[in-house]
């Protein structure tokens, strides 16, 4: 029941309620026409009683029956006097309780050949100087009938009724959810980090209106923060890029002087590398926060996937040759895609050089492409150190960096800006790792080109 949705909850308490209160109603009703109908036949026979005792007659010393106004037909009954000599009888079912003991006065239920039947003995009434008492008997089938009719009505409008109140309740909770429903999907569009998003405002001021000017409220207050710490971090960002200019020329300076010490050298060098991962990092932040600001202009084209490959190995080649790892490339000459030329590159970079960054030396990284129906599968191979399986989901986290030791000279923004890259062009990556074993990126870029096609716009 927990992982129903809340509309088929609601849909399946409308039915349930239904049921029971169409249950409760046919209960009371049959009940009270059960009883109403009992009630009738109790009266017919009491009064045909009364009917029959008043034409019960003192004649010449003899009590005689008077057989003048009829009784009600469907009653059967006979008159006896108290001596026991029978006065009068109608009707030949009054014999079928012949066997029956006189209960006076009480009304008795009796089965005879299937029919159910209602007697009713009258108390010793006396006439004139005598006494005489009577029975009446009446069949109850009609009202069998009538009951067995209601049952059978009741089975059968039950279960469109129920389906009805299922429907109604389907339809109704459906139509009221519907705001739910565009919160919902707003807030998915939100965190997947538009948050310039909003909920559409819903069409009554009710509870569901309070709660979506609520939650836009938030979302902007959210939306304005988040505005402030990337203003922040762009302009940190530029205001760091001229101070580290100048000591990397400073570094650079003392690095070339010919009268150092050994000791002060080695000091200007680190100077200098260091100088190097912080001018890295700040393109890094950079490139981010033009990212998340919307900022960057894609600047689509044709490309050939063996040409782009063919660019990364030759720029990373020298990086590779210090771990003496070898970069090799898995691609048909005519597979073409839109991107853009300096986003791919950078992003076939990034997972270039971490693959030698975390490979063992004398590994193997391995680019591949192929056209995978209209998208360009690409695959970054690597033999190296692998990824944990509890950092795996973090890895393309801003920072993150799986083990700071093994992590030498990362500031954890490469995969970021990989990711962003692939997103930008509508594409998705994701990563396959085994510690010990290797890891393999895996990207899917949308619109493979087959050979000799013009290139389409993206957006077009
Ligand atoms: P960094 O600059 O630290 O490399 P990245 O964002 O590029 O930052 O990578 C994040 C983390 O993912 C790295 O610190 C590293 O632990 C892990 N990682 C990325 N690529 C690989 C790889 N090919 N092999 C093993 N670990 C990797």
């Amino acid at each position: 029941m927990r992982h129903l949705k809340i509309g088929v909850k609601m849909t399946l308490c409308f039915a349930v309620f239904a049921l029971l209160i169409v249950c409760a109603c046919f209960v009371a009703l049959y009940m009270s026409t059960s009883a109403l109908l009992e009630q009738m036949l109790r009266d017919d026979l009491a009064f045909a009683i009364r009917q029959i005792s008043a034409q019960v007659e003192r004649e010449s010393g003899a009590l005689i029956y008077e057989d003048e106004t009829p009784i009600a037909p469907e009653i059967s009954y006979y008159v006896v006097e108290g001596s026991g000599g029978e006065l009068f009888s109608h009707g030949e079912d009054i014999t079928l309780f012949d066997d029956e003991p006189f209960h006076e006065g009480v009304y008795t239920r009796l089965t005879r050949y299937g029919d159910e039947w209602l007697i009713l003995d009258s108390d010793p009434i006396a006439v004139e100087t005598g006494l005489i008492r009577i029975r009446a008997a009446i069949r109850c089938t009609t009202n069998q009938r009538m009951l067995t009719v209601m049952r059978q009505v009741f089975l059968l409008s039950v279960p469109p009724l129920i389906l009805l109140a299922a429907a109604a309740g389907f339809v109704l909770t459906r139509r009221s959810l519907s705001p739910i429903r565009a919160i919902i999907s707003s807030a998915q569009r939100i965190e997947r980090g538009d948050l310039s998003e909003r909920i559409p405002a819903a069409p009554a001021e009710d509870e569901l209106g309070k709660l979506t000017v609520t939650l836009n409220e938030m979302i902007a207050s959210l939306e304005n923060a988040f505005r402030r710490e990337q203003r922040f971090s762009s302009d940190a960002s530029h205001e760091l890029r001229t101070p580290v200019a100048v000591i990397r020329a400073y570094a650079e300076n003392l690095c070339d002087q010919a009268d150092l010490s050994a000791e002060a050298r080695a000091s200007a060098r680190t100077i200098l590398q260091e100088c190097c991962t912080m001018k890295k990092l700040i393109e890094q932040l950079l490139t981010l926060t033009r990212a998340q600001e919307g900022r960057y202009e894609l600047q689509p084209e044709r490309l050939c996937v063996a040409d782009v490959f063919e660019g990364v190995q030759s720029a990373m080649t020298e990086l590779a040759c210090e771990k003496r790892i070898v970069i090799t490339s898995a691609v048909r000459e005519d597979l073409f895609l839109l991107a853009d030329q300096s986003l791919l590159t950078q992003l076939l970079i990034n997972l270039v050089e971490n693959a030698i960054k975390y490979g063992r030396p004398d590994g193997h990284i391995t680019l591949r492409a192929s056209a995978e129906g209209d998208d360009v599968k690409i695959a970054v191979e690597d033999d190296g150190i692998g990824i944990g399986a509890a950092d795996l989901p973090h890895i393309f986290e801003r920072f993150f960096r799986a083990d700071a030791a093994r992590s030498r000279n990362g500031c954890g923004l490469g995969l970021s800006i990989a990711q962003w890259i692939v997103q930008v062009h509508g594409g998705a990556i994701d990563v396959q790792s085994a510690l010990g074993k290797g890891t393999t990126f895996l990207i899917r870029w949308p619109g493979a080109i087959p050979a000799g096609t013009a290139p389409k716009r993206f957006g077009g």
